[in-house]
Formats: structure tokens, sequence, C-alpha cells
């Protein structure tokens, strides 16, 4: 018996070696072994069994690092097809499907000493001690009430007498403390048990169709409704559908989404169960999710909950996978593999015969096509739960609006108007502004006109040096104008502001009002989210200004205002998605005003009130931005009519970046057939992040596989300067 082993941080090439006999029983596809290369014993995983072995003198295998292996089979596969697809290593595919907490080993889980009866104890004599050591009695009493054996810390606290009253009981040989494995809960919390809600006829149907992909499993369903139409409910009950067969269950939700709010809701109804349940995301550390993980490798956890990369999670005989708001941006991973988790939990559904629920309040154009074509089945959830009506939304025009006083300059009077009104009624608003940083778009003040391209309708990118502006898809490029080309104002800029500057403003319009911030720069700690949200909650903000942080999940039943501070800067970026993103974002930000009793009022600031994206959103109308949407999309054959792979090349000598780039493109259109369109090299919207200037070249066509086979290939015989790094992005979702 052999194996075909891929080595860890070598050259990534498949090595065979002889298996001992006493391996052969336990080793397989998946398994973690250490194998002598060279010199050197590395650790590798088994891609392969095989009977013979085409090389006459193999080396043995030196250990078998695992009992069970660490990768089933299915994912394995999965690993292999990323790898093809996205066109990435194996190894750095195998790497994602085995987390390196998990992979080196190094990360034991904790032992801790725990606690249990020695033999059991009449009341009687618990009576007559606690006359003698009243102490001793409570700590027995304690034990004595519990089901299995208890920390010691936690007994303790529960008895409310010190550690060293059980090393009492020890001696006497009253009670046995021994050190056992337990894992270290990240959200430890006793959980009452949520009691389940007699569900209305619309999720009774959505039910009635989870149920039926359950027992015949093949195609995914998009759960389309609104926010608070209930969602989260058919997704707790489908859970419960896949426990109840003796099945395992998966659930995506988005990182941010991942809050402990979400987690709770998740754990009381599945109270139950706790230890059924395992968290995975991206706070953890290494030993919780070493834990975490291994509760549900040994086949403990029976519910996985967690971010992007809990696709991977080794659940086996999974009955359903449900991926919430799959339309995230964040379920696409950033570096290679550069994968989207919501593709790969309908692939693994496909592989592993479970049923696949994709839900959102706004679904992703991919989703929803596939919903048209019948790839997915619709399910619709039309009805807010309680019946609410939508938030009122009011769009205000920049391009007139006093914009108020000369320290905000940001905010227009309308809004502030109704910020203060909320005051002094005592409710709270939430302040929106988008990704800080980088708009690099040229946009009118005082006419609202966006230079695009017109041959691929993405916003042209200003780029500072060259005083150009350029097609970043096409690779068109021309002088930037000095005023506006449509009314000639010399008002046209190019401008962005963050939170910051937004929270400054608005201490000095409001010198009394309680006022905080929410980003990723002030959120650097771990629990600062939980402090301010808490806070908030408790009304002790009345103001929260914050990004894309704010505009998930979360429930405040006492915000009635909710002001998006520059709705262009999302949607004049130089990505054909801008007005997808600008629609799901305007819906979901609309969706945290009045949750609870009170109305909801939305005010979105705009240059260009006129844009398809704020109009639908402001009449709450997902079936016209839909149709319209597409139309474009189809029009230029974008995504999900066409495919794209976009290169991005990087390094520090911009010449270099910029000379390999244009030599690649060169390279594509020659060896590309007629149906891919290959772009230019040229600069990337973001041109220079950290020392690195960045080029890039699209490629599309009507295959994904092809754009990217053809990608590798050029890639594979063309030699590239070496401090030239190239990163190949298959379905690209964010084209900076
Ligand atoms: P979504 O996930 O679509 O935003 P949720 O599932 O969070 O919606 O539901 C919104 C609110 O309505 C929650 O507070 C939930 O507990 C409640 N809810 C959901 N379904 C029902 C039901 N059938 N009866 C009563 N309340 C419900
Ligand atoms: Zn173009």
């Amino acid at each position: 018996m052999y194996v075909r082993v891929l080595p860890d941080q070598a050259s990534g090439k498949l090595l065979d070696y002889r298996v001992p006999e006493p391996m052969r029983a336990h080793i397989d596809v998946g398994s973690r072994v250490q194998v002598p290369v060279r010199t050197r014993l590395l650790p590798a995983t088994v891609i392969d069994i095989l009977q013979e072995c085409e090389f006459r003198s193999v080396r043995d295998v030196v250990t078998l690092l695992d009992e069970k292996p660490m990768i089933s089979p299915a994912l394995l596969d999965l690993a292999r097809w990323m790898s093809d697809y996205y066109c990435c290593p194996l190894e750095t595919a195998v790497c994602s499907v085995l987390p390196v907490a998990v992979r080196d080993g190094k990360v034991s889980a904790k032992k801790q000493n725990a606690v249990r009866l020695a033999k059991p104890i009449e009341e009687d004599a618990l009576r007559v001690l606690s006359a003698r050591a009243p102490r001793q009695a409570e700590a027995l009493r304690v034990l004595m009430n519990a089901p299995h054996p208890m920390l010691v810390t936690l007994a303790a606290n529960e008895a409310g007498v010190s550690e060293a009253v059980f090393r009492t009981l020890e001696k006497q040989g009253l009670v046995i403390i021994e050190s056992a494995t337990i894992s270290r809960n990240p959200y430890s919390d006793r959980f009452v048990a949520g009691a389940e809600l007699t569900l209305n006829a619309e999720q009774d149907a959505a039910m009635v169709a989870v149920r039926e992909a359950m027992d015949k499993p093949g195609r995914p369903i998009l759960l389309f409704g609104v926010t608070g139409s209930g969602k989260t409910e058919i997704y707790l009950r489908a859970i419960r559908e896949a426990v109840n067969q003796g099945k395992t269950a998966l659930v995506l939700v988005p990182e941010i989404a991942l809050t402990p709010q979400t987690v709770e809701r998740f754990k009381s109804r599945f109270a139950d169960m706790q230890d059924a349940i395992a968290v995975l995301h991206s706070h953890l550390s290494d030993g919780e999710r070493h834990d975490e993980w291994h509760k549900i490798h040994k086949g403990i956890a029976r519910i996985g909950i967690g971010a992007r990369s809990s696709i991977f999670a080794p659940l086996e005989n999974l009955g359903i996978l449900i991926v919430d708001e799959e339309h995230e941006g964040s379920y696409k991973q950033d570096e290679a593999p550069r994968y989207n988790a919501r593709d790969m939990a309908v692939l693994r559904g496909a592989k592993e015969n479970a049923a696949v629920l994709l839900g959102s309040a706004t679904p992703s154009l991919e989703s929803w096509h596939n919903s048209q074509t019948g790839k997915y089945r619709l399910v619709r959830l039309d009805q807010r739960v309680d019946d609410k009506s939508m938030p009122v939304v009011r769009v205000v025009d920049l391009r007139r609006a006093t914009r108020s006083t000369p320290e905000g300059g940001v905010l227009s009077r309308p809004l502030l108007d109704a910020m203060e009104g909320r005051m002094a009624k005592g409710e709270q608003t939430i302040l929106f502004l988008n990704r800080r940083g980088f708009s690099s778009s040229m946009i009118c003040e005082a006419c609202g006109h966006v230079c695009q391209c017109s041959d691929c309708s993405v916003s042209l990118t200003y780029h500072r040096a060259a005083e150009r502006i350029v097609c970043h898809i096409c690779g068109h490029s021309s002088r930037a104008p000095k005023s506006c080309p449509k009314c000639s104002d010399p008002k046209i800029r190019f401008s962005g502001m963050g939170t910051q500057k937004v929270e400054e403003a608005l201490k000095k319009i409001f010198p009394k009002a309680r006022i905080s911030r929410m980003d990723a720069d002030s959120m650097t700690r771990k629990d600062s989210y939980r402090e301010t949200l808490g806070a908030f909650k408790e009304g002790k903000i009345d103001i929260l200004v914050g990004t894309q942080m704010i505009a998930k999940g979360l429930h405040f039943p006492n915000v009635t205002l909710v002001g998006i501070i520059n709705a262009d800067l999302g949607l004049h970026i130089p990505d054909f998605r801008a007005g997808e993103r600008t629609f799901q974002l305007l819906t979901q930000v609309a969706g945290r005003a009045g949750r609870g009793e009170m109305e909801g009022e939305v005010f979105v600031q705009t240059f260009t009130p006129f844009s398809p994206s704020i109009q639908f959103a402001r009449h709450h109308d997902f079936q016209g931005f839909m149709e319209q949407e597409m139309e474009f999309r189809e029009k230029f054959a974008y995504p999900p009519f066409g495919r794209m792979v976009m290169i991005t090349l990087r390094g520090t000598v911009r010449e270099r970046v910029e000379f390999s780039a244009r030599t690649l493109s060169r390279k594509l259109k020659a060896a590309a057939p007629a149906d891919i369109l290959i772009g230019e090299g040229v600069p990337a919207p973001l041109e220079k992040a950290k020392t690195f200037h960045r080029f890039q070249v699209s490629l599309r066509g009507p295959s994904s596989l092809k754009l990217a086979r053809l990608a590798k290939d050029t890639l594979t015989i063309l030699t590239m300067p070496e401090d030239v790094f190239v990163a190949v992005d298959v379905d690209p979702l964010h084209l900076m």
C-alpha cells in the first residue's frame, strides 16, 4: 500500500511513499502524516491511496499524525476543485480546508480540573455534616445536583466556597478531582430555551419547501424575504429538522453579523443541546478555534455557526447548509484561494447530498438570476412578521440643499433638523458612512454628472499623477476634465470623508448630544464593539456614527432615524456592482430604522438623486431594481450573463509592474479565442496600496473556467520579474 502526499510548505509537488504495515488500517485520504523529503521530515496531507507505485526506491511514511483523517474525502475533493477553479496551488486550498490552528496541532485543548462525587451521599449525612462543616456540605450539595463532573472553579463559584474546600473533600475520599479536557467555550453563558413560535402562512410554505429540499436535495432554495419577515425563524426550524433526522447543520453568516446577539439567538433555541453547537469566527483565539474545530471533528457538535471559512467545517452527514445574507461581499475571500463561500456552499451541498438554503432581503444578481432560470427554487416571505410598514425614505439632493454649517458641510439642513427632533423626543439616530477612504471617481457637485466609460459603463478612475481618468476594465483613458463636461461648472471633484470628521462636525453642532463612533479604527479592542453596542442599546448614546459595521442585523427598537451621509461614495466607484451594492446597502440600512413600535425615517444624502439604485431603494422596489440592473448587466455582458477574471500585478517598482501588465495583456490577447475579451494593462483603481504599485488586466467571456485556464496557461509560460507579484481573481467581487 502506498500513498500520494502533499508536503506542507514544499514545492507543491505530490510525492509517493510506502505505508508500513501497522499504519495501513488507519491511514486514509485526508490523513496527516510525516514524511522524509530529502534530509528533512515534513508534515504532509494524504491526497490519494495507491495499490502500486511506479518508483522503485520509495521511502516509508514515518508517522501517522491522527487517528481519524483530518480532512474528509468530500472536503478534500472541494479543495481540489477550488485549486482548479480559483487558480491556486493545491496546498493553498488544502490550508483553507484545515485551519492552521488545527493543522499544526500545537495548541492542544486546555486541561482543567473537574470534580465529581466519589460515591452517592445521603441527605441525612449531609445534614449532619452541615452542622459541623457548612461549607463542605454546600460544596457536596452542588455536586449532588450536577449531572456531570463540574469544573472545580465553576463548582466553587456555585457553592460560594473556595476551591480549597474541594481539596479537603478529596483528601477525605468524598470527591474525585481529575484533569479533564473542557472546551473553552467562548460563549459560556447559560441560555434559557427560546420558545418556538407559531409560523405564519408564508413561513409554513417556506418550511414545506425546506423539507422537500431535505428529502430530495439537488436544488438550492433562495429564501427572499425583507428584513423582519422571519427568515431566521426558518433557519432555526430547518436546523431542528436536520438534527431530528440525525443529521448535522451548518450556518454561515457574514463576519460582522456574527455578533453575540446572533449567536445567542441560535444558542437559546438549542438550549437542550448546548454542547452540540460550535461557533467559529475570526475573533477566536487559536485555542478556542482548535477546540471548536475538534468538537465538530469528533462529532460532538452537530450544528456549526460561523463566518466565511466555516464553510469547510468538518461536519459529517450534513442535512442542511444555510447561508444568511447570501449577497454579502464578505463571503468572498480576498486572498488565495479567492473562493466565494456562498458558491462553495452550493457545491458542497451537491457533493454531500445536503439541502442548501440561501437567504437574503436583497439577493445578489447571480442568485436572483439562478432563481429565474430555475436552477434555484425561489421562496418568498413578502410580509414583515409584525406587519409593520417599511420606513419612509427621504432623498436629500445635495446639489440644492443649502449645506448647513461651515464646519459641517457634509450634513444637510433637513437631516440636522430631523436629528434634533428625534433627540428632543429621546429617540436615537444612526448616521451611516460608506467605507472610508477611497473615492476616486469624478463627480460634479453642481449637476451630479459622473465621468463614465462609454464602453463599460463603470465610473472612470481619476489618477492624480498623470492627470487622467482611466477605465480599468477595458483600459480606455483620457485627460481629466477641469470643468464638468455636462454643465461646465468647475465644481467637478473627487472627494471622500471619514467617520472621524463627521463625528467632529457633529460634536460642534450638537454640543450636548452623546455621540459615538463605530468603525474599524475605533473598534480595535476585542470588546469595544460589544461595549459600544451595549451602551447604544441602553440609550446611553444619542447618535451613533459608523461604517458598514452598523448596517447589519442589529435590532434597536429606539432607533427611529437613519441618515446616510453620502450615498455617492459607494455608488460611483469603478465597479459594475456599485449600483447593486448601493441598493443593498440602502435597503439594509433602512431596515435598521423603525424596528420597534415607533415609525422610522431614513435620510439619504446624495449628489445624484436620480440614480436608479437610490430611487428603487427609496420605494422599496426590489423587483424594479432587478429588472433594470439585469438589463444593464446583459447589455455589457457582465455577471451573471458573462464571466470575469481580474489579474492584479503589484510590485515596488512602478515601471516593472506596468511593463509586466502590458506584456501579460498582449500575451493573453494573442492566446485568447474570439469569445474572450482581454483588457489593457492599466493602473488599478486603488493604484497604490501600502508600498506597492498595482496594475490590472481583465478577462471577460462566457465561462469562468475557460478564463481561469487561459490565465493560468499564459502565466505559466510568462516569466515575471522576481519582484512583481501576481494575483488571479476568478469571479471577482471587488474590482479595486
Ligand atoms: P429576518 O431574519 O427575516 O430579519 P427574523 O426571523 O429575525 O426576520 O424575525 C423578525 C422578528 O419576528 C424576530 O423578533 C422574530 O422572533 C419574530 N418572528 C419571526 N417569526 C415569527 C412568528 N411566526 N411569530 C411571531 N414572531 C415571529
Ligand atoms: Zn471601459
